[in-house]
């Protein structure tokens, strides 16, 4: 075999991080290409009739169709379970594939589950409308507080939901107590860790069981596709997870799969200086707003679990205004560089409002239970110069009257 035609799993995983995301999952075709290829392609043809009925009795190791398996999409597939330092992972066509697939291939009628309140909207249309139809019922917590979840456990409770630093609150949730908690009721932990990937923060290796992610966010960086990503024990995934996949099809296409791929190889230098631009900003605008919700602030009342937890704080935080929609629509509409746009994890600045946009589908004593409130707007730093985006906002926000 050719070198690096295929990777040895005892070697890789003993690779540091920033090679994990350039070489990781690497499989190198006849020809020897240094950039991944891209397989377009559906479906193999086989040798012989033979070996077909031997690859789908699983007899015969290779692919068969892609919905099951695509090389472009292994080799992403690999390189995210070794960044995630997980035994393995299955990418999806978009983050909310990753969460529907990762609660519902778990969780049957008459099982229970705790979820964080402060969460993406669409996170909780999952556990407040969806599972409900199906006889699984959540208990909304304050996932800031560990012993809400031990005080919500029941009987026929099965997983705990939650996201940290939670969309667009910022809330931070203990994940070493919470996993603990867990750990001791046999309750599965599925984190979404969308906003932190795994370059700052690894919830494995503070006990949870399932990592999840959008990887439309961070992981791709540039706003280019859909995609999604579940990571965890071999078991979970091949035996828990992908019969529900590989039966239902949330398959993410091998060009998409590609694209996060190049993403990665960037991903640390691109989390590492937003995460320092957006301190920046947010050091700029805490004496300018009257609230910046950045666990990177040593204002901030997680800051300690936070930095304990993660390796920087990320680009994404909140901050609110006391005029409410009115004075947060005014900011919006003076920016002339930042976008107002609804997408994070790009390398762009973007700005939105939640109320109006990412949480305007969630019921409005939901939302200010969750604490998003009218005046609340949410910024992902980019890469851009920090001073230009500091004079973008001082000019808006004098403009919005602040
Ligand atoms: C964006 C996001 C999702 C959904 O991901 P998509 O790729 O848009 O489907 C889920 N959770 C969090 C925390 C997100 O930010």
């Amino acid at each position: 075999m050719k070198r690096n035609t295929g990777q040895d799993r005892n070697v890789t995983q003993n690779w540091k991080p920033a090679t994990q995301a350039i070489r990781g999952g690497t499989m190198r075709s006849e020809f020897g290409e240094t950039s991944e290829a891209l397989f377009l392609t559906s479906g193999y043809a086989y040798d012989c009739a033979g070996d077909a009925a031997a690859r789908f009795a699983g007899e015969q190791v290779g692919m068969t169709y892609s919905r099951l398996q695509n090389p472009t999409v292994q080799m992403l597939e690999e390189r995210i379970a070794l960044l995630e330092g997980a035994e393995a992972c299955r990418t999806m066509a978009s983050g909310m594939a990753a969460m529907t697939a990762a609660l519902l291939c778990q969780l049957e009628a008459g099982d229970h589950l705790v979820a964080g309140r402060a969460a993406f909207g669409s996170c909780r249309w999952l556990t407040d409308t969806l599972l409900p139809k199906f006889g699984i019922n959540a208990t909304i917590i304050d996932a800031r507080d560990p012993q809400q979840f031990e005080d919500a456990v029941r009987p026929n409770t099965k997983v705990f939901f939650f996201e940290t630093p939670a969309n667009p609150t910022m809330d931070v949730v203990d994940l070493e107590a919470v996993c603990a908690i867990a750990k001791k009721h046999g309750i599965v932990t599925v984190v979404d860790n969308a906003f932190a990937t795994p370059v700052l923060q690894r919830p494995l290796d503070f006990g949870a069981d399932v990592v999840a992610y959008s990887a439309t966010k961070m992981m791709d960086g540039q706003g280019r596709v859909l995609a999604g990503a579940v990571t965890g024990s071999a078991a979970f995934i091949n035996d828990v997870l992908l019969p529900f996949t590989r039966n239902t099809g949330p398959t993410l296409s091998p060009f998409n799969a590609w694209v996060v791929l190049k993403g990665l190889e960037t991903l640390d230098l691109r989390i590492m200086r937003q995460s320092e631009n957006a301190l920046k900003v947010a050091r700029f605008l805490e004496g300018r707003v009257p609230r910046v919700n950045f666990p990177g602030l040593p204002s901030h009342s997680q800051h300690n679990l936070a930095m304990r937890q993660m390796k920087a704080a990320g680009p994404i935080f909140s901050l609110e205004v006391d005029g409410g929609r009115k004075q947060a629509h005014a900011l919006l509409d003076a920016l002339q560089l930042i976008d107002i746009s609804n997408n994070i994890g790009d390398s762009r600045s973007l700005m939105t409002h939640p109320s109006s946009t990412t949480h305007s589908g969630v019921a409005e004593e939901k939302r200010i239970e969750m604490g998003v409130n009218e005046g609340m707007l949410r910024l992902n730093v980019g890469l851009e110069d920090p001073d230009d985006l500091i004079a973008d906002l001082d000019q808006a926000l004098r403009a919005a009257g602040l």
